[in-house]
This record gives structure tokens, C-alpha cells and sequence, in this order.
């Protein structure tokens, strides 16, 4: 007996799909979590551009707090 995949560290683990990002990257993403996003209509991200979207909201609410974007 060689052990079901489970136990091989869930590598090929049926509840895990590969999605593209928008990058080109493949994500690896638990396939519940991949339709609840498509459901919603919400992007799927790869954790880089996760991040990056994430400090630019922190930037941007940065910015707006300390007054920066109140020119028009
Ligand atoms: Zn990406």
C-alpha cells in the first residue's frame, strides 16, 4: 500500500484548483474558495498582486486621510 495522497502531504488533493492570475501567475486556490470568488464576481489573485492591491488601498486611504487627494 503506498497511502492515499491525503497522507502524501494532500499534493494532488481533488479540492484544490489551479486558476490563472491576471499576472500570469497560477494560483493554487481551494476550489470552494475559487467559486464563492467567481460568484461573487470578485478577481483571483495570486498573493503578490494580492499584496500589492492591498498597500495600494492603504496608500490610497493613506493619502486621503492625511488630505493629499482633496484638489478637485
Ligand atoms: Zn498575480
Amino acid at each position: 500500500m503506498m497511502g492515499s495522497l491525503a497522507e502524501m502531504g494532500g499534493y494532488y488533493s481533488p479540492d484544490i484548483g489551479k486558476v490563472y492570475c491576471e499576472c500570469g501567475s497560477i494560483v493554487d486556490l481551494d476550489r470552494s474558495f475559487i467559486n464563492l470568488k467567481r460568484k461573487l464576481g470578485k478577481p483571483i489573485e495570486c498573493p503578490s498582486c494580492r499584496n500589492n492591491r492591498i498597500s495600494q488601498d492603504i496608500e490610497n486611504l493613506d493619502r486621503h486621510f492625511t488630505g493629499e487627494d482633496e484638489e478637485d
